[in-house]
């Protein structure tokens, strides 16, 4: 009987995408075969867990295996033998981040010399809605592996260099050729030369290292750019690894934003309703003055154009949305009371909203237009 993908993942019917993701790369990190050398029922349960996550990674297979169970893919793709692990580095290696990646850990396979990538980095930036607003450059202090300084690598003398090992086996059928990976370099088709003693076995070393990143302006909190190249470096002539940089927005205290308007909530008292007004407010591009009409009414919402966040194409801005709101006072003394009791018995300040004044409907439809 073969095992829920469920149980496998250790996660309920009901799991988010998120939560699905987040029990796979742990499972994958507990099993990984780099933590676990020549642990064979590890093995196994790193590729039931691979084996678990791409189905219910996809919505449709996801969809049939809760319908059908297992049934569902009888017969194709994962039947019996499950995924070999060069399938699942290749579809999954990303989930990884930084961390793994062994000497020749990626790679596309075929005939062709591999080219070894170094892991990928990962940091947080947290940015202002001034610096969303208008794009920023930070310097950002990242721990990454680069190749220790006098390090050599030279061709590896079991593949001489392909990463792969061709055998030749007699069978019935005749002569059958089979490729595997190199076992001595791992399929990089180099292997140290030499290496100093601050390097670890792969020649490669941690430094400090200031990156400047290009945060274009319109970003958005949860998106990720990518720093091609300052990831960890690879041994050998491979390439570097990228760093992804996760964009954290944090609160402004006066402007909400959404998506690329900006909505500020704005007081105005009884009297500055009545009389009118002129009121200076911050917005992402410094201050600004506006006018308020007088006999405003409270809600009343003022489009300033192109006062928002740019769209991350470049085309286009935001607008800062004003909402007017008159600001009622909580308790009253006697004076006042008496002042107020007295306007109230005065026809004019009976809400009549039908003369001329627009009706909630209507400013919201100009809101849109
Ligand atoms: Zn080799």
């Amino acid at each position: 009987m073969k095992e829920d993908f469920y149980d496998i993942l250790g996660i309920s019917k009901n799991a988010t995408d998120a939560e699905i993701k987040k029990a796979y790369r742990k499972k994958a990190i507990e099993y990984h075969p780099d933590k676990n050398p020549g642990d064979k029922s590890a093995e196994e349960k790193f590729k039931k867990a691979a084996e678990a996550y791409e189905i219910l990674s996809d919505p449709d297979k996801k969809a049939r295996y809760d319908q059908y169970g297992h049934q569902a893919f009888e017969g194709g793709g994962f039947g019996g033998g499950g995924m070999n692990m060069d399938d699942i580095f290749s579809q999954f290696g990303d989930i990884f981040g930084g961390g793994f990646s062994g000497f020749g850990g990626f790679g596309g396979g075929g005939g062709r010399q591999r080219r070894v990538k170094g892991s990928n980095l990962r940091i947080r930036v947290k940015l202002t809605l001034e610096e969303i607003a208008n794009g920023v450059e930070k310097k950002i202090i990242v721990k990454r592996k680069i190749q220790a300084p006098g390090t050599t690598y030279k061709t590896c003398g079991t593949c001489n260099g392909t990463g792969q090992v061709t055998r030749i086996t007699n069978t019935i059928l005749g002569r059958m050729q089979t490729a595997t990976t190199c076992s001595t370099c791992g399929g990089a088709g180099q292997s140290i030369d030499y290496r100093p003693s601050d390097a670890d076995g792969q020649g490669l070393k941690v430094t400090e290292e200031t990156v400047s990143i290009k945060i274009p302006a319109g970003v958005e909190d949860g998106m990720q750019l990518k720093v091609a190249g300052k990831g960890n470096e690879a041994p050998g002539e491979g390439v570097a690894g990228d760093l992804l940089v996760a964009i954290e927005e944090q609160d402004h205290p006066d402007l909400q934003r959404e998506g690329n308007n900006l909505h500020y909530d704005l007081y105005v008292s009884f009297s500055e309703a009545a009389l009118g007004a002129s009121r200076e407010i911050d917005t992402v591009s410094g201050k600004v003055r506006i006018k308020i009409e007088e006999g405003v009414q409270s809600g009343k919402i003022l489009r300033l154009r192109g006062k928002g966040i740019p769209s991350l194409n470049g085309y286009g801005k935001g607008d800062l949305l004003v909402h007017v709101n008159v600001w009622t006072p909580k308790t009253l003394n006697k004076e006042q009371r008496e002042f107020f009791e007295k306007m109230s018995k005065d026809d004019h300040f009976r809400p009549n909203p039908d003369s001329g004044e627009k009706s909630f409907f209507e400013k919201v439809k100009d809101m849109f237009s």
